[in-house]
C-alpha cells in the first residue's frame, strides 16, 4: 500500500512537473547570463616575449582597412544640419578586415595571436553626438564575399552578422552599458550581449572597447524570436525603433503617430524585417498590428482582460524596462533608442539599448536623483493608469532591491567590473591622454567633467544610492498615476 501511495505521488509529482515545466523556452533563456569580469584571470604574469605591442586577458580586435578612412564622422554645415562623411564610393561603409584574438579572460592574448575569427566586414562610425569624440564607436557587420551577412560567434557570444564596437569617452567609468545590458540580460527575456575587448585599427593601438551585438532577428533561437517568410510576405514577430524624427527618417505612422499621440520629435521606425526583406504590403499588415495594439491601448477598454493591452504584452518585461531605466536615471528611455519587439508567441516586450548618458551623465545640466520620467513615455502613459501596472512595478521593485538591485550588489558589480578593466585602462589612457583631458568639457556647468577614473566610479556609485534611496522613499506614489480619481476619465465606459 505504502509503495502504491508513493507510486501514485510520483506519478502526480511527474505529472506536475510535466505541466510547470518550460516545454519549449527560447534558446536566450535557458542559457546562462556571461558576466565576463567574473571569468577566472590569468595567475602568473604574462612570460611571452613576443608581445606583439599588446598583452591583455581582453580579446582583442584588429581591424585591417588598408590605411583606408573609416567614414561617418559628422560634417556641421553653417545652417546648423548635419550630415556624415561617405566613402570615397559615396557609400556609408567601407571594405576591412576583422580579426578577433582570444576569448577566455584566463590566458594572455597578444597582437600577433593566431586569430580565433578572421572575416571580412562593413564598418563605419557611429552614433550621435559621439560620433564627433576622439575616440569613436563603430558599427560593423560581418559579410561574405558577395557582400551578404555572414554571422559568425565573436568571444563566446552567438553567432551574429551586425556588432557595435562601442568606444567609452564620456562615460568614464566605462561601465555604464555593460552593467544595465548584464543586469537587463538576467531580469529579461533579452538583452544584447556584451564583451570588453582591446582594438587596433590598421596596426595602431585605440584602447578599450565594449563589443555589443545589434538588437535583431537571430537564428537557432538565439536573440529575439522573430522571422519572415523568404519572399517578405508574411511576419511573425517584428522588432520596432522609437527615436529621433529626421528628416531622412521613414516613420511607420501607427496609430500614435497620426492621431498625434506621439511627440513630433520622435517617430517609430520599423527595424525588423530590413527594407530589402519585406514588400509594401507586409509594412502595411506590421502597422496595422502595431496600431490594434496602441487603439487598444489607448481606449476605454485599455484594462479589461479580453480586449485591453495586458494580453497584448509580456508585462514582466514592461515592468523591468520601467525600473531599470528609473533607477538608472535614463531618461532617453521611453522616447529615444527605445527598441520594442513582438515575438513569435505574439507578445510585446521591451529591450534596452544605450545608458550611455545614464546616472547623471548627459551633457546639458545635473539632472539631480529625483523624481520619475517613465509614467509619461508614450505607451507608458497609459499602461500606468491600469491599478495592476503600477502595483506589479512596485512589488517588483522592493523584490529586486532587495537581490540584484540593492546598494550592496550595484557597489559590488561596479568595484569588480572596474578592477577587472583597470589593466586595460591604463593602456587605454596611455593612447588618448590624461582622463582629465578625455571628453573634458562635454558635461555642464564644467565642474561635472571629473578628472579621474576613481573619480568617476565614485560619481557613478553615488548617483545610484541617492537614487535608489529616493525610488526606496517615493515608489508608492507611482499609485498616484492609477488611482481612480485620477484615471477617472478613462474608466467611465467600465463603471
Ligand atoms: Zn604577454
Amino acid at each position: 500500500m505504502k509503495n502504491k501511495l508513493l507510486g501514485l505521488a510520483a506519478c502526480l509529482l511527474a505529472l506536475v512537473l510535466a505541466v510547470a515545466a518550460p516545454l519549449a523556452l527560447p534558446e536566450h533563456r535557458t542559457k546562462p547570463r556571461v558576466h565576463q569580469h567574473r571569468g577566472a584571470l590569468p595567475e602568473a604574469p604574462c612570460t611571452n616575449p613576443e608581445d606583439g605591442g599588446l598583452c591583455t586577458y581582453l580579446p582583442i580586435v584588429e581591424i585591417d582597412t588598408g590605411g583606408v578612412t573609416i567614414p561617418g564622422r559628422p560634417i556641421h554645415s553653417e545652417e546648423g544640419t548635419t550630415s556624415y562623411v561617405l566613402a570615397e564610393d559615396g557609400q556609408t561603409t567601407i571594405a576591412a578586415q576583422m580579426k578577433v584574438i582570444g576569448t577566455d579572460t584566463g590566458e594572455y592574448h597578444h597582437a600577433n595571436g593566431t586569430p580565433d575569427v578572421e572575416s571580412s566586414v562593413r564598418i563605419r562610425v557611429r552614433g550621435n553626438s559621439s560620433r564627433s569624440f576622439d575616440k569613436p564607436s563603430y558599427a560593423i557587420r560581418l559579410v561574405d564575399a558577395e557582400g551578404g551577412n555572414a554571422p559568425q560567434s565573436l568571444m563566446g557570444m552567438d553567432a551574429h552578422h551586425g556588432w557595435v564596437l562601442y568606444g567609452p569617452w564620456l562615460d568614464k567609468t566605462a561601465v555604464r552599458n555593460y552593467l544595465f545590458y548584464n543586469l537587463a540580460g538576467e531580469l529579461m527575456d533579452y538583452a544584447p550581449n556584451v564583451r570588453y575587448c582591446e582594438v587596433i585599427v590598421d596596426g595602431e593601438y585605440q584602447g578599450l572597447y565594449l563589443l555589443a551585438e545589434t538588437i535583431t532577428a537571430g537564428k537557432n533561437g538565439a536573440r529575439l524570436p522573430l522571422e519572415v517568410s523568404a519572399r517578405g510576405r508574411t511576419y511573425s514577430g517584428y522588432l520596432l525603433r522609437l527615436d529621433h524624427n529626421l528628416p531622412e527618417t521613414r516613420s511607420l505612422r501607427s496609430f500614435t503617430e497620426y492621431t498625434y499621440i506621439q511627440d513630433e520629435a520622435l517617430s517609430l521606425q520599423l527595424e525588423f524585417p530590413g527594407e530589402k526583406n519585406r514588400s509594401e504590403e507586409l509594412e502595411q499588415q506590421i502597422r496595422q498590428d502595431f496600431s490594434d495594439f496602441e487603439k487598444a491601448l489607448y481606449s476605454y477598454d485599455y484594462d479589461r482582460e479580453k480586449y485591453g493591452y495586458a494580453s497584448r504584452i509580456d508585462v514582466d518585461s514592461f515592468v523591468d524596462y520601467f525600473i531599470l531605466n528609473e533607477l538608472a536615471g535614463n531618461v532617453d528611455a521611453g522616447n529615444f533608442s527605445t527598441y520594442l519587439y513582438k515575438g513569435t508567441d505574439g507578445l510585446f516586450r521591451m529591450c534596452v539599448w544605450d545608458f550611455n548618458n545614464a546616472c547623471d551623465n548627459y551633457f546639458e545640466a545635473e539632472l539631480g536623483h529625483e523624481g520619475f520620467f517613465m509614467p509619461w513615455r508614450l505607451w507608458y502613459w497609459m499602461m500606468m493608469k491600469d491599478e495592476d501596472f503600477t502595483s506589479r512595478i512596485i512589488t517588483r521593485y522592493r523584490q529586486l532591491r532587495r537581490g540584484l538591485l540593492s546598494e550592496a550588489a550595484l557597489d559590488q558589480y561596479i568595484e569588480e567590473t572596474e578592477a577587472f578593466l583597470a589593466p586595460a585602462l591604463a593602456r587605454n589612457d596611455a593612447r588618448w591622454g590624461d582622463v582629465a583631458l578625455q571628453a573634458s568639457a562635454l558635461l555642464q556647468p564644467a565642474g561635472r567633467n571629473l578628472t579621474s577614473r576613481g573619480a568617476a566610479e565614485g560619481q557613478l556609485k553615488g548617483y545610484l544610492h541617492n537614487r535608489g534611496a529616493w525610488m526606496d522613499d517615493n515608489i508608492e506614489t507611482l499609485r498616484q498615476y492609477s488611482a481612480p480619481s485620477h484615471v477617472k476619465k478613462f474608466n467611465e465606459v467600465n463603471d
